[in-house]
């Protein structure tokens, strides 16, 4: 590989190779795992490459093909399991130039990779009064092609599913790493080859996204003196078909009055919260359900001041991953899992049994027609042989768990391989140097996910 003969094919492309600039866009957000902390701290690309067009992506992918230059696609860089950390070095490439949105009808927005989900429907809402079905918590920063190839759903799941479902993502433009890229459009199901692929088998250019009526959705906070009270409400809230509803997520005590610092004066200590993001129409149908419930009503953003609303970050920014950041920035052992549980029996089974080591937070989704429970409970970090123990409790007791502390496709998701994604990496980036060591599957065929053993990308040491 030779880094300098690959930079001296770029042109004028922008590139950035100041060290202690490149690092830190070698970054994501991986030390929200104290495994991965320990893993990824030392990983640095040598160059950042940051294309405007799709021509230049092309340019920068062919240089990258001959000279055996590893690429690293990077949007804001929020993704939180080490998707973005370039294991082998080489180039990181940023695509945050490429932030056009380039058409809008009422039902659908294209835009380009690098446009930020916050502005693409601040452009949807004027155009056409529509926005994005759901976003990540992560909506103020993040970029398009990173939600896609990283993220798997958020603010809005409660009611639309996630980025896997059939009609999340409408198409793809995609940039092959051959000795010619090509440009290909994917639609229908092929769009799941790429998406959720971490960008290791083509670097995504445009998409096209459907949008749904866009409302000026309400902040409101519902206290619960028992968690399982808090559960019960916000799987009722989600279930109930009348209420336009587009965030629900209860969270246990201690985790409001602990870590909700600007939201504290709203707040009762020892209570737990259901965070709900409801539309001006169903406001008060919300309001009476509450009192059916015997929830308490802690906050409502249609009844507070401007200035209160001006001192308050959005509702989402308490839930989805952003629970985890506020405790993390207050105590830095926490960290966090993510689970489905398949019914609210064995939520309240895990509570009963892991306690205050798990604050619970839930996050309430329609995955296939069914409202479900996705976790994304913090952990009070003692130790990693701890850690996997409470990830086998969740699984004994027939809850699944989606391990963040893995940067690897197959670990971190269903510990098994895609063969799609494994087919079409063969077709898109025959040489493998597209994020390499992220996807076992092309690295290493016959590695035993059933065998307990955590697998290492033996290109890390390369870069220490
Ligand atoms: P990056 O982190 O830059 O990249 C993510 C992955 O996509 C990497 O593997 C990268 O290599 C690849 N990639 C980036 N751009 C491209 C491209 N153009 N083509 C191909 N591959 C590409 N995720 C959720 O799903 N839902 C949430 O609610 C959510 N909340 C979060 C809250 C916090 C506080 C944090 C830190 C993270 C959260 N995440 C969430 C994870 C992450 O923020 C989202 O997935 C986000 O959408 C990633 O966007 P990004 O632009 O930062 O992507």
């Amino acid at each position: 590989m030779s880094v300098a003969d690959f930079r001296a094919e770029l042109g004028d492309i922008p590139q950035e190779d100041n060290p202690r600039i490149v690092q830190q866009r070698s970054r994501d957000h991986y030390w929200y795992s104290p495994v991965l902390k320990a893993k990824l701290d030392h990983v640095s690309a040598e160059v950042v490459v940051s294309p405007r067009s799709t021509e230049e992506v092309k340019t920068v992918l062919r240089a990258a093909y001959r000279h055996g230059v590893a690429i690293t696609p990077r949007g804001a860089g929020t993704g939180n399991y080490g998707q973005a950390m370039p294991l082998s070095g080489g180039a990181m490439l940023n695509m945050m130039n490429m932030d056009k949105v380039i058409e809008i009808k009422r039902d659908r927005v294209l835009a380009q990779a690098g446009a930020v989900l916050e502005k693409m429907d601040h452009e949807t809402r004027e155009a056409v009064g529509s926005e994005l079905r759901f976003h990540p918590s992560t909506y103020r920063m993040a970029s398009l092609g990173g939600f896609i190839a990283g993220g798997s759903g958020g603010v809005g799941s409660v009611r639309w599913g996630g980025l896997r479902n059939l009609g999340s993502i409408l198409g793809l433009k995609i940039v092959t790493c051959e000795a010619e890229p090509r440009e290909l459009g994917l639609v229908g199901e092929d769009v799941l080859k790429v998406a959720h692929a971490y960008g290791t088998n083509g670097i995504i250019v445009e998409a096209e996204m459907p949008l749904a009526p866009a409302y000026d959705w309400i902040d409101v906070i519902v206290g619960f003196d028992a968690f399982m009270d808090a559960a019960r409400f916000a799987e009722a809230v989600a279930l109930q078909d009348g209420l336009l509803v587009k965030e629900v997520s209860p969270c246990a005590a201690p985790i409001p009055e602990a870590y909700f610092n600007r939201h504290k004066p709203y707040l009762k200590d020892g209570q737990s919260v259901v965070l709900i993001m409801v539309a001006p129409v169903s406001m008060d149908s919300l309001a009476l359900f509450v009192d059916h419930h015997k929830g308490e009503m802690r906050y409502r953003a249609d009844l507070a001041t401007e200035d209160e609303k001006r001192r308050l970050p959005p509702i989402y920014e308490l839930a989805w991953n952003h629970t985890t950041l506020r405790a993390l920035k207050i105590d830095n052992s926490i960290t966090y899992l993510q689970t489905r549980y398949p019914t609210i029996e064995h939520v309240r089974r895990i509570v009963e049994m892991l306690g205050d080591e798990l604050p619970m937070h839930i996050e309430m989704t329609r995955q296939d027609g069914v409202v479900t429970f996705s976790g994304l409970p913090m952990v009070r970090y003692t130790s990693e042989e701890r850690l996997e123990e409470i990830i086998r409790i969740h699984e004994d007791n027939g809850c699944n768990v989606f391990n963040p502390h893995r940067y690897t496709l197959e670990e971190g998701g269903m510990k098994r391989t895609d063969h799609k994604q494994l087919a079409f990496k063969r077709e898109a980036d025959p040489k493998g140097m597209l994020n390499p060591g992220k996807m076992v599957a092309w690295e290493n065929p016959d590695f035993d996910f059933n065998a307990g053993k955590a697998w290492l990308f033996d290109g890390l040491n390369a870069v220490r």
